[in-house]
């Protein structure tokens, strides 16, 4: 098969914040070079440098989603002048309390610590963020390439040489369709992975690179979220809600939130750990119960969802992050765990890693050297900024919950005054989420739970959020959600976790149905067309047996104001 092969300088694969961020820094500091070579400083210029973005999303913003309350430090460093050039912020925060909820009450945290303090932060939609970044990075010259998913990472000779991209037109026996289209092979000096949580191509690499040995565990938890229209006058503009406790179990880690974006729109959502012991552990049928709290029920009273989605968050911490730089490869952004768990915040981390990298492959153009060596001052200049401060003084803090809610934030306390160390350690360790999943009839002696009820008022089943997600793909192209063998989930799985990717799913893709082939037996069933690309499946999975890969490019979620 004849491919494309097209060479960049570098290309960033996921326009989210870390890659948009990274490409915009580096075209600017290129631009900065240039200009001062011309001005008479010594040295060359740099000229016509290829600077790529590759998204799987139909557009930009598409595929982002996050709570999301940004604190600005590292967008003002990118783009001192954010505001006056119009970025899509919401609203500043105004008021913050943080809940302790039971079932029937709460009680409000007097005084709130200052690491969940958000005066000077904004509420914002990551989607709409990430548009406004990827109009900035084109007038500078960078392509942003979109309905383009990075399938595969080409090696040469141990090194990375770029990613070819998946094939359209296929169908769903592998055949070629008239509209076939062959990926293409992107070459570059340099690739960055800003994949998101749980990459592809990072996953891909982790083994032959040793991206992740002598590093903890990566551990998740899935975000669901809504975005709720209200009557005028409903919502409070600038209000920041957190939440702990009900609905999630004491051994689950998690939280809610609910932001207020204008007089009439809340952004609400529930984090629920993926290292949660339960395995019915529903991420999105807890979310439903949390919005009928007396707390949340009277904030959207007489509104409707007007936006759904879920994704995968990288809750590790510092201790968890993978190797960030091999031969040919940087990694940013929550693909390479850049995430403060304690703060509920990654955008800014996100940005700034993105920042770091376009620094390293800055001097790596002027050194006309993109070797390994060169591109491992990527690690340097990371363990060198206030992003692992910040991320060293939370290093512990996942970990602390291992015992239960009411230990962790006991933990939580003691490590913010010994600075992020931990009266057990220094280093705590974690074991990937999914050992900690326990056995259906140890968790549920009486059998599963009844199923949820969903009143289609506050509470809605994931068929009708999936609806309000804009998800589609086409039917007719190979199943993305591989899983390597079947006969697992009608025997094992079903006798001893009860077949938990059928509540973890926040989409419905997962379906234990009759197997017409055997009495009483049961098979299953993949709705892969509902996906919303969470990556939740290929986390909390027991048996690991479940890979997510991209399909068509173009496919999937189409996210608005998420
Ligand atoms: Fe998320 Fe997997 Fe369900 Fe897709 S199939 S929505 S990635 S859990």
């Amino acid at each position: 098969m004849e491919r494309e092969v097209l060479e960049f300088d570098v290309q960033f694969v996921g326009a989210g914040p870390a890659g948009l961020a990274g490409a915009i820094h580096l075209a600017n500091l290129i631009a900065r070079h240039d200009a001062n070579v011309a001005a008479g400083t010594p040295g060359e210029p740099l000229g016509e440098i290829a600077i790529a973005v590759i998204e799987k999303g139909k557009r930009v913003g598409a595929h982002g989603l996050s709570g999301a309350v940004l604190d600005p430090r590292a967008l003002a460093e990118l783009i001192p002048d954010w505001r006056a050039k119009g970025c899509p912020v919401a609203c500043e925060v105004i008021t913050d309390d943080v809940y302790f909820l039971w079932e029937t009450g709460q009680f409000r945290l007097p005084v709130l610590p200052p690491i969940l303090q958000n005066h000077g932060n904004s509420i914002v939609s990551l989607g709409r963020l990430v548009e406004w970044l990827a109009g900035i990075a084109e007038e500078k010259g960078v392509l942003v390439v979109t309905e383009t998913a990075a399938t595969q990472p080409l090696i040469e000779d141990g090194r990375l040489a770029g990613v070819r991209t998946g094939d359209k037109g296929v169908d769903k026996s592998g055949a070629q369709k008239p509209n076939h289209q062959p990926g293409a092979d992107c070459r570059a000096k340099a690739t960055v992975l800003c994949e998101g949580p749980r990459g592809t191509l990072a996953k891909a690499l982790e083994t032959s690179l040793g991206l992740t040995v002598g590093r903890n565990a990566q551990v998740y938890s899935t975000g669901v979220k809504e975005v709720w229209e209200v009557p005028a006058g409903r919502a409070q503009q600038g209000r920041v809600i957190h939440t702990m406790g009900w609905p999630l179990p004491d051994d689950t880690f998690g939280g809610g939130f609910a932001y207020g974006m204008d007089d009439s729109h809340w952004a609400l959502g529930l984090v629920t750990g993926l290292d949660a012991p339960d395995p019915v552990n529903d991420p999105h049928g807890l979310f439903q119960r949390w919005k009928t709290h007396p707390l949340l029920r009277p904030l959207l009273a007489g509104g409707k969802p007007v936006a759904y989605g879920a994704k995968a968050i990288p809750e590790g911490g510092w201790w968890a992050m993978p190797k960030l730089a091999a031969d040919g490869l940087l990694i940013a952004g929550d693909s390479g765990g850049f995430l403060n768990g304690a703060r509920l915040k990654g955008i800014h981390l996100a940005i700034k890693s993105g920042m770091l990298a376009a620094e390293t492959l800055f001097e790596c153009l002027l050194a006309k050297d993109f070797s390994k060596e060169r591109l491992a001052k990527y690690e340097e200049r990371v363990r060198h900024s206030w992003a692992a401060d910040e991320l060293r003084s939370v290093r512990n803090f996942h970990q602390g919950f291992a015992g239960g809610l009411y230990a962790g934030m006991v933990s939580a306390g003691i490590q913010m005054v010994l600075g992020g160390r931990d009266p057990f350690g220094d280093r705590l360790p974690s074991v990937p989420g999914h050992e900690h999943m326990r056995r259906l009839r140890e968790r549920h002696r009486g059998g599963k739970p009844a199923p949820q009820k969903f009143d289609g008022v506050l509470t809605f089943d994931k068929l009708a959020d999936v609806y309000l997600s804009g998800t589609k793909h086409d039917e007719d192209q190979p199943v993305h959600l591989i899983v390597t063998d079947t006969s697992v989930c009608a025997t094992r799985c079903r006798e001893e976790f009860g077949n938990p990717c059928q509540h973890f799913c926040p989409a419905s893709v997962y379906e234990m149905v009759p197997d017409e082939s055997k009495p009483d037996a049961l098979r299953l069933q993949i709705n892969a067309s509902n996906c919303v690309h969470c990556k939740t499946c290929d986390i909390a999975d027991p048996y690991q047996i479940i890979t997510w890969v991209p399909p068509q490019g173009g496919d999937g979620p189409d996210y608005k104001d998420l």
